[in-house]
């Protein structure tokens, strides 16, 4: 061969490594998108020519704190409520020797506190019984009569955990309707549910039922986005029952064992939120049956909060309470009468607006967090 000869095949060949360099470096690029896709599809995130920020997004999902032990940040967040209910009565009560001047302001801080007036009568009945038994007059001994009668007051016998497990009989996955007023902290907690079933190594999708307020949709995005839940959306203003179908429809679809769905809390008349979440419901259950319906409550509106709890629970059958903003209150009283009032226990406490402050809820240690010192 001659140097030209030579020169032509060295060109050839190094023709062919650019090129097949050139392919590799596709194929790279094409599987890359394909696991940003998948994520898009999760995350709601711009697939494409911005899948670079997409596979940042899909790597950037949150780990939310795991349920356990959520409660115990409770005393330092309670410290309010602590002047009310635990603070004021422990001190009443470790005076020593009451009379009835001071029964009545024991009476008077127990209704102070929200826990009503029927909750407050049996108490008092329980607190007058207990120190006659035990002759209460120091601290100790007062603290220990509260804790056993206020944690009697909260019921431990309830049944508070959450139907939130696949069905795996029907193949179906759970369904949990999220209903309230507005501004009570439903949409947030809609998201801070999720994050707390994902905590628990739960698959979750999000219905955002609530239709009615335009920004509550993209809210629920966020909260979902943050954890790798898929979101099903509506039109604004559009019928919140297919949205909730649709919801459940593709938690079925995609095999999740819970579908979360938020509602619209328009509490215009009885008979129009009855109409409203009836439907919701009625058409979310063509799939099966609602598992839980938790009804969200702001601890700040006090007895408020009970007329709305009333209406809510008249429309439909509440499984659980979530009492959100516990954190900005100084009463506490109405986890004790809110459960008295519908018969259903608090399952969940809002203890503050960051994206983990939701708390399972467990009497021994709410309690414990009134009365700590
Ligand atoms: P919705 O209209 O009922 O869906 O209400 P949102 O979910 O939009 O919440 C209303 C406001 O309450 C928001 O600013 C939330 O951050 C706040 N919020 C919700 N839960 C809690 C809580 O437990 N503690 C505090 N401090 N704020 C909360």
């Amino acid at each position: 061969m001659t140097a030209i000869e030579y020169g032509v095949l060295a060109l050839v060949i190094l023709a062919l490594l650019v090129v097949v360099l050139l392919r590799v470096a596709s194929t790279r690029r094409s599987s890359g998108s394909t696991t940003l896709k998948t994520g898009t599809e999760e995350t709601g995130a711009p697939i494409g020519p911005d899948a670079e920020p997409a596979a940042t997004s899909v790597l950037e999902l949150e780990r939310p704190e795991p349920a356990t032990g959520r409660l115990g940040r409770l005393r330092g967040r309670l410290a309010k409520s602590n002047t009310t209910l635990g603070k004021g009565l422990l001190a009443l009560l470790s005076r020593g020797g009451l009379d009835e001047a001071a029964w009545d302001e024991v009476e008077e801080t127990l209704l102070l506190a929200d826990l009503g007036v029927a909750s407050t009568q049996d108490l008092m009945a329980r607190l007058r019984a207990g120190v006659r038994a035990n002759d209460v007059n120091t601290v100790d001994a007062a603290r220990l009569l509260l804790r056993t009668e206020l944690i009697d007051a909260l019921d431990p016998s309830m049944d508070r955990s959450l139907h939130v497990d696949r069905h795996r009989d029907v193949d179906r996955p759970s369904v949990v309707l999220v209903v309230g007023v507005n501004g009570t902290g439903k949409t947030t907690t809609t998201g801070k549910l999720a994050r707390l079933l994902v905590a628990d190594g739960r698959t979750v999708v999000l219905g955002a039922a609530d239709t009615f307020r335009a920004a509550a949709s993209d809210q629920l995005q966020t909260w979902g986005d943050r954890v790798g839940a898929h979101v099903v959306r509506g039109p604004d203003g559009g019928d919140p029952a297919s949205v909730a179908f649709d919801a459940v429809a593709t938690g079925i679809e995609r095999g999740v064992d819970a579908v979360v769905i938020d509602t619209a809390g328009r509490l215009h008349t009885k008979t129009g939120l009855m109409d409203e979440l009836g439907k919701v419901k009625r058409v979310a259950e063509k799939h099966g049956p609602v598992d839980e319906v938790l009804l969200v409550l702001d601890a700040t509106t006090g007895q408020n909060g009970l007329v709305q709890a009333r209406v809510f629970a008249e429309v439909v059958d509440i499984t659980g309470v979530v009492l959100t903003k516990l954190d900005g209150t100084a009463k506490g009283g109405i986890v004790v009468s809110v459960q008295r009032e519908l018969g259903v226990p608090v399952k969940l406490v809002g203890l503050g607006e960051g994206a983990d402050d939701l708390a399972p809820f467990e009497p021994e240690v709410f309690v414990d967090a009134l009365l700590a010192d």
